[in-house]
């Protein structure tokens, strides 16, 4: 697995590990944590492997030999960093996923799963949002995500390597770390427990479909698992929520009465985004299960918690200071 020290893959090293598979975890920590896998690597059953998908080293493939599954999560994951350095992001994101289809198909992998994006469709137009909607991405991260679906085809058709494309939505959950870049749970559970002011860009009335990391991560299993017909799944939760909507909801299960600062809209802030959820319900049974207060609990409880433990790290001085970028 790509990534696996990052918020998403390292959740999904876990369930892997948890039962019984062997895995093994490429990732450069330029987001992701070691400690997120400190759970799994007390695990006999895991390797980790410190290397950067934009020069997977050729003994590092040598000495693997075979894997069944490649699951490829690593990649420049913010849109604004994206259309900041669009370069670094199509090396990362494009050139690294076809050196991570090379690498699969050297291994004689069965199948590749890999974690694309809503970011694909750009602008929707028709909601919910279906796989069959146009493909039209704005920022160069969506762009990266649909040259790499593309890629996955043409690695299927020329290589007999089965591929499956997940689209994820906003994904939220505990290891999601608040920075510039983060998703908008995070950055928002956090100034909510610090009382800060929660910033709203525009009216607060976009839309968009939060869904809670373990769903994602029981989708994303399935695909690895699962014989499937389709090649392109969306992995949502089906259910549309306002930003303000969201902030309040966070406030109250924080506990805070942080001020809502509306603020001007960002550039490429699409109106709204819902996912029609059908065929992974259908074809994978997948299901998002978990309830959006159930999973702002469990992710604010979590970031509460980090802080604390920061904190005191600090005060002895333990632990370096760090913070992730990606989100
Ligand atoms: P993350 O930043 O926590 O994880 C990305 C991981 O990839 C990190 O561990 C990072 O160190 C690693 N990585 C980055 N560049 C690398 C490189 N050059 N070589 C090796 N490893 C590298 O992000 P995440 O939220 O867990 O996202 C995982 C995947 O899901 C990404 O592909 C992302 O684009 C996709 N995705 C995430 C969301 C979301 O809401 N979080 C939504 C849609 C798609």
């Amino acid at each position: 697995m790509t990534g696996g020290a990052g918020f998403i893959g390292s959740h999904l090293v876990d369930q892997l590990v948890d039962a019984g598979h062997d895995v093994i975890v490429l990732d450069n920590f330029s987001t992701g944590r070691r400690s997120n896998l400190s759970h799994s690597l007390r695990q006999p059953n895991i390797q980790l492997v410190k290397a950067d998908i934009r020069k997977i080293p050729r003994s590092l493939v040598k000495r693997l030999r075979r894997v069944d599954r490649v699951c490829h999560l690593a990649a420049v994951t913010s849109v604004q960093q994206s259309i900041k350095d669009p370069v670094t992001t199509t090396e990362v994101n494009v050139v690294g996923t076809l050196n991570v289809l090379e690498a699969a198909k050297a291994l004689k992998a069965e199948r590749v799963v890999f974690a694309s994006s809503a970011a694909v469709y750009g602008t929707p137009r028709a909601f919910p949002i279906s796989e069959a909607a146009s493909i039209s991405p704005i920022s160069p991260y969506g762009v990266s995500k649909a040259a790499s679906e593309l890629y996955l085809g043409s690695f299927e058709a020329n290589h007999g390597i089965e591929t499956v494309s997940l689209r994820y939505f906003n994904v939220y959950g505990p290891r999601q770390t608040p920075s510039q870049y983060a998703g908008v749970i995070s950055k928002f559970a956090r100034r909510a427990l610090q009382q800060k002011a929660l910033e709203i860009y525009g009216n607060g009335l976009q839309t968009r479909d939060f869904v809670y990391v373990s769903d994602v991560v029981d989708a994303t299993a399935a695909a690895l698992k699962k014989n499937l017909r389709d090649r392109v799944f969306n992995i949502a939760s089906g259910t549309e929520t306002t930003i303000l909507e969201l902030a309040k909801t966070i406030e109250r299960i924080a506990g805070s009465r942080s001020e809502l600062k509306f603020c001007p809209p960002q550039t490429g802030d699409i109106a709204r985004s819902v996912a029609d959820t059908t065929k992974a319900r259908n074809e994978m049974g997948s299901i998002a299960r978990t309830p959006l207060d159930v999973g702002l609990s469990a992710t604010t409880k979590w970031l509460a918690e980090a802080d604390r433990a920061r904190r005191a790290d600090r005060h002895t001085g333990t632990r370096k200071p760090q913070e992730k970028t990606g989100g």
